[in-house]
């Protein structure tokens, strides 16, 4: 790792990339400062500079020697996603559009409400399980985000929330895996940065103010209960296979007998008592009619979950529309009756979306996002 110039086969000397230390979890950054004979301690020392102050500048880690530094910056960088574009709401919602190695754009939003603040974060440039309603999911899969990517995606968020002007609480109190793509694809990644984001070296967020949202990878699911702890949200969407195979495709491989009880298997190891959230995005005529209760109901009869209904959000040619408002209450009213706890997303951030409708080419996925982030601000509220 000391070796920082190689010679190329026309004799010429090449710089090596540097490295990224915001691609590094605790564990990793002390593998790595052991790696180039530095005590241990410097890791969470650097893991403080970076996460805690924001610093991307070893000229501004007073604490650190000047040896140390010099040796750092000719090896080492901190270096988060670029900020393609940053849009705020009148109603506090802030977007960062942020553009990844890859070269695609993910977004990341923000959305306070009181005392709490809510960050959706991406983990993939595009998603490859192609959820029939999700306009990522048409935009096919384009790259797993690297740590950096996606912690960074915290990183930029929490220094522009110190920067804008103080109307509410700006502070990050929840984290959401439920911007694009779907986690459960990007595992390692994911799970060094939610690792991050509930580090006391990091964001020293509780792992109940961690979620993270899948649409049923249950092999992933299976193997996540022995890495992590944090909470869970499964996308659900449909009451019956037959239906969940056309929305959600992933379900053709891993029906919902399997997931529940991989979600059964998730939620019984997590040591504090929790429920998971069921998303379930509504379509007219589709999903939304009262046989759908009916086997919504006897589906989580036994499962402890809170239920967030999500209004499907319009993009061109979905060929789905979003159920009227009556509609949605009938749901939710009926589900309730039968004893579950459940939301429905309001509206948020609607003028930065249509800033957003601008970015034509930068970013492919025009969803109405800040709205599906709607029910990951209203997971926050239990
Ligand atoms: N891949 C993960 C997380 C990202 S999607 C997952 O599927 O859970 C975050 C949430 O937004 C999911 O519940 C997803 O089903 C929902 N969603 C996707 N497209 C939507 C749309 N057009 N309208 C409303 N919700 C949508
Ligand atoms: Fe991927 Fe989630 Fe969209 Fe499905 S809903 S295509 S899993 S991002």
């Amino acid at each position: 790792m000391s070796d920082i110039i190689t010679v190329s086969s026309a004799s010429e000397p090449v710089q090596e990339p540097k490295i990224n230390l915001l691609d590094f979890s605790q564990e990793k950054m002390v593998e790595f400062f052991l790696s180039i004979g530095e005590k241990k301690f410097r890791a969470t020392q650097i893991l403080k500079w970076i996460h805690h102050f924001g610093v991307s500048d070893f000229d501004e880690m007073t604490n650190v020697s000047k040896a140390l530094k010099e040796k750092l910056k000719k090896i080492a960088e901190i270096r988060g996603p670029e900020v393609v574009n940053s849009l705020f709401s009148e109603d506090g919602t802030c977007k960062w559009i942020v553009r990844v190695a890859s070269g695609s754009c993910v977004e990341t939003v923000y959305i306070p409400e009181g005392k709490r603040g809510t960050l959706c974060v991406s983990s993939q440039a595009g998603c490859s399980l192609d959820c029939s309603f999700c306009s990522t999911g048409k935009q096919g899969f384009n790259s797993d985000l690297t740590v950096a990517e996606i912690i960074g995606q915290v990183w930029i968020a929490a220094k522009h929330l110190n920067n804008v002007p103080a109307k509410m609480d700006r502070s990050i109190t929840n984290v959401v895996m439920m911007g694009m793509g779907e986690p459960l694809m990007n595992f390692d990644n994911v799970v060094d940065s939610m690792n991050l984001m509930m580090d006391d070296f990091g964001y020293g967020l509780s792992k109940r103010r961690v979620t993270l949202s899948t649409s049923g990878v249950v092999p992933a699911l299976r193997k996540l209960g022995d890495v992590t702890d944090v909470s869970l949200a499964v996308s659900l969407h449909a009451p019956n296979d037959e239906l969940r195979n056309v929305l959600v495709p992933i379900n053709r491989k891993y029906p919902l007998a399997e997931l529940l009880d991989a979600i059964d298997q998730y939620m019984s190891g997590l040591r504090d008592k929790r429920v998971v959230t069921i998303e379930y995005t509504m379509m007219a005529g589709i999903n939304d009619q009262p046989e759908h209760v009916e086997q919504l109901i006897k589906l989580l009869k036994k499962v402890p979950c809170k239920i967030n209904l999500i209004p499907f959000n319009p993009f061109p040619h979905s060929g789905y529309e979003r159920p009227s408002g009556n509609a949605v209450r009938r749901f939710q009213e009926s589900l309730q009756l039968a004893g579950f706890n459940v939301t429905v997303r309001k509206t948020r951030g609607d003028d930065i979306d249509a800033a957003c409708g601008q970015l034509v080419g930068q970013v492919a996925d025009k969803t109405r996002r800040s709205e599906r982030y709607q029910s990951a601000r209203q997971l926050s509220e239990a």
